[in-house]
Order: structure tokens, then C-alpha cells, then sequence
């Protein structure tokens, strides 16, 4: 029979190594820790919603609702769409379940894969990981301020390099309709010099010209008004508080008067997390304000604020000590009497919460060693025939190229076998 042509991933969509999803979990367990300590509960939501819900909260002229969503109609003719991101789900859901109320605050964060049909590039994908959280029910500068203070402590924590925290106000709706028109009336008068998806832009959704990547567009929007110099008052002292209560807390950022955010349902703070090192997807993460979406999508009146993470850009500026493994105890059976008893001494490590790797076994010793050098292993369990009589494993200390008797008990639990392994081998072991 002919061989086939193997199959590969969609473009796009990628396989997480071992590599990577290490320092995925190590990034997760921190995560967990710092949202439980800040109040944050679990929400697990489903990875497709109704597309409609997507149109209404993010913008029908947004380029993720105009260009990027996957979306389809399923055989019952619900049009269904993958979900580009998170925060629209966990409003649903927090409306759906009654989760809030206007004298209740909720505390919820989320992880799992979104999906972007955007051009791939490095760090760029059309299937992606998030890790968000969002408050929801308060309006006030005090929580923005908190989020904030949340992810400088989790980015310290998982060695985040090179990462700056870039903060702006995006207004509501009583000052950002007329610094609208003030801005169109600025890029419409220059037009001629903008990039063709820019032009598209100033009948959609003009703020985003601010953000436009070209060189040209940047050049000429230098000069356009900025809408930090046309807040009203109400976002004006927002915006105040938030930058006191962040100089308070010792939480340093960089004002960023340009960043716009793709998504419609932010008002006043707006954040970025930026990091150097990353070619041009050099954002790690953002988030702000939505005062209006909950009750936007059928809620009570109450206002929220929130942040995803980009987990795949985040691993990639990961502290390299965030990797470290726990070391492994690698058991090498040497004849075929040896492996039952290999297996015994592998099952009472691993009850003991040991990490073993144990060898196939019938292999000469030299196999087993340069096998064991290639696990990383810093002691090796050897059973041999002269080892089976005398009731005892020799372990070899890999680091010190040392040999030492281990007298083995298979009737005892195995804390006796963890106990002479951490005498041998300290903190290896
Ligand atoms: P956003 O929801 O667009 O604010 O995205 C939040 C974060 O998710 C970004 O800062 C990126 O780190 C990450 N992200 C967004 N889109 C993608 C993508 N297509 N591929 C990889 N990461 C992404």
C-alpha cells in the first residue's frame, strides 16, 4: 500500500509542545494563586456562543466582528460563532445565572482558547490562549487601580521581562461622541495620506486610525487631538484617581494617549501590556472599563473591568528559571527479574509523590545509563541480578558520579526508600 500523505494542523492552529506547556502551567499555577488571593472565582465557559452576542458587545465595526470571527450555521440554523475572546461570555453567563446584582460585586476569571481568523505571524495565531479575569459591578477608580496592582504582581511573579504597563482614559459617552467628530474632521482633511485600511476606518470606526501600525499614518496622526485632553469631568477625575491610586501603590505605568483597543464596549481606563523582545505583537495582554456592556447585553446597570493575558506572548517572555522541573528519580532494571521489582520501587516513590521515569529494562547497563543522562535525572536506581539477591538497588548519584547500596523493603509503604534517597542525594532526591 502506498504511504500516505501525513496530515498537518489548520494554519494557524498549533500543537503546544512539552516545552512550552511547562512553562504554561508554571504561568497557570501562579495565575490561580494570585486570582484567589485577590478574591477571583473560576468561571469555565463554553468555547461557542450565538454570533449575535459577539455583533452587540464587541461592535459590528470592529475587525474582529467585520474580518475574524469563525463563524457558522449549525444544522438547527443558530448561527454560532468560536469565541474571539472572553469578557462577552462572562457577562452572558454572569446575566444568565443571576451572578449579579446592583449591590453585588462578582470577582470572576477565566482561561482557555479563542479564536481570531487574523494573518499568522510570530505570536500571532488564529488559535490562542487567555488567561482574563473581570470585576463586575463597580464603578470606581479604586478597583481599576486594584486590576492593576493584580497584574503587576502576576507578571513579577512569572519573571515577565522587559513588560511596561501603558494606561489611557477612552472617555464615555458624554465626551468621546464630540472629541469623535473632532478627530474625524482632523484625518479627513489629511485623507489623501492615509493607508487604504484607514480611509475604511474614518467612516467606521475613526479612533482606530490612532493605532494604525504604517509609518505614514503615524506620521501624520502625530499631530491629531488626543481625547485625554478632551475628557469630561467625570473621566477627568476617573482618570485622576486611578493614576493616585497607582503612584500610591508604588505600580509604575507609561501614559499612552493612542491606545484605542479593538473592541467597542471600553470606556474610560484602557490599558496595554506591552513587552520588549517580541518583534511587532509586542502586546502581552490588555483590558479597561466597560461601564455599559452589562446592561448593553440585558443586565442591571452596573459597570465592570477587566484583562486577558496572552499566554502564548507571555511564555515567550517567561523567566527561564519558571521552567525548572521537579528532578527525576529514573529506575533501571537491568535483567527481566529486575523489572517487576522495578516497578514496585517506581509505584511506592510515585505514592510518595516522586517523579520516576522507569526504563523499559533488558538493556545493558551502558544503554540504561546514557538513557538515564538523557532524562536529566540526577539519581539512577540500578537493579541488577547481584542487586535482586542481596534485596537492594545500587543508586548512582549522576552529579557526583557516585555509587551507593539502597537496601530495598517491598513490603514497606515507600517513605523508608524516600527517606535513604534524600539522605544520598539532599535536595535532588
Ligand atoms: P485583546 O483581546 O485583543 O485585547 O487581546 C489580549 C491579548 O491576547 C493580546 O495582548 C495578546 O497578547 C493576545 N492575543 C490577541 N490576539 C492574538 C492572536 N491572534 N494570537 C496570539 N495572541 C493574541
Amino acid at each position: 500500500m502506498a504511504r500516505s500523505a501525513h496530515i498537518t494542523a489548520v494554519k494557524g492552529f498549533r500543537d503546544v509542545l512539552p516545552d512550552e506547556s511547562a512553562r504554561w502551567h508554571v504561568l497557570e499555577v501562579e495565575a490561580l494563586d494570585v486570582f484567589s488571593i485577590y478574591g477571583f472565582e473560576e468561571i469555565r465557559l463554553p468555547i461557542a456562543e450565538k454570533t449575535e452576542l459577539f455583533a452587540r458587545s464587541i461592535g459590528e465595526s470592529t475587525d474582529i466582528v467585520e474580518k475574524e470571527m469563525y463563524t457558522f450555521t449549525d444544522r438547527g440554523d443558530t448561527s454560532i460563532t468560536l469565541r474571539p475572546e472572553a469578557t462577552a461570555s462572562v457577562v452572558r453567563a454572569a446575566i444568565e445565572h443571576k451572578l449579579i446584582s446592583a449591590d453585588n460585586e462578582r470577582r470572576l476569571f477565566y482561561r482557555g482558547p479563542m479564536f481570531r481568523r487574523e494573518r499568522p505571524q510570530k505570536g500571532r495565531f488564529r488559535q490562542f490562549y487567555q488567561i482574563g479575569a473581570e470585576v463586575l459591578g463597580r464603578d470606581d477608580a479604586l478597583v481599576d487601580a486594584e486590576v492593576l496592582v493584580l497584574l503587576r504582581d502576576l507578571l513579577a511573579r512569572v519573571g515577565a521581562s522587559g513588560t511596561t504597563i501603558e494606561l489611557n482614559s477612552l472617555g464615555d459617552e458624554s465626551c468621546r461622541p464630540a472629541y469623535r467628530e473632532r478627530l474625524l474632521a482632523f484625518a479627513e482633511e489629511r485623507r489623501d495620506g492615509l493607508c487604504e485600511n484607514c480611509r475604511q476606518r474614518l467612516t467606521r470606526n475613526p479612533l482606530r486610525v490612532l493605532d494604525c501600525k504604517e509609518e505614514g499614518c503615524r506620521r501624520i496622526m502625530d499631530g491629531a487631538p488626543l481625547l485625554i485632553d478632551h475628557l469630561c469631568e467625570a473621566c477627568e477625575s476617573h482618570f485622576a484617581s486611578v493614576r493616585a491610586l497607582l503612584d500610591a501603590a508604588a505600580v509604575s505605568v507609561t501614559i499612552n494617549p493612542r491606545i484605542v483597543r479593538g473592541l467597542d464596549y471600553y470606556c474610560r481606563t484602557a490599558f496595554e501590556i506591552t513587552a520588549t523582545g517580541l518583534g511587532s505583537q509586542n502586546a502581552i495582554g490588555g483590558g479597561g472599563r466597560y461601564d455599559n456592556l452589562v446592561a448593553h447585553l440585558g443586565g442591571p446597570a452596573v459597570g465592570g473591568v477587566g484583562f486577558a493575558l496572552g499566554v502564548e506572548r507571555l511564555g515567550m517572555v517567561m523567566a527561564q528559571s519558571a521552567q525548572t522541573r521537579q528532578s527525576t528519580v529514573f529506575v533501571a532494571p537491568l535483567t527481566d527479574d529486575a523489572r517487576s521489582v522495578g516497578l514496585c520501587l517506581a509505584t511506592r516513590l510515585r505514592g510518595r509523590g516522586k517523579s520516576v521515569e522507569l526504563a523499559a529494562g533488558g538493556r545493558s547497563l551502558k544503554a540504561l545509563m546514557r538513557h538515564a543522562n538523557r532524562s536529566g535525572a540526577h539519581l539512577v536506581l540500578i537493579i541488577g541480578a547481584d542487586e535482586l539477591s542481596a534485596r537492594r538497588a545500587t543508586v548512582r548519584d549522576m552529579r557526583q558520579q557516585t555509587d551507593h547500596p539502597l537496601s530495598i523493603d517491598l513490603d514497606s509503604s515507600g517513605q523508608d526508600l524516600v527517606e535513604q534517597l534524600s539522605r544520598l542525594g539532599g535536595a535532588a532526591a
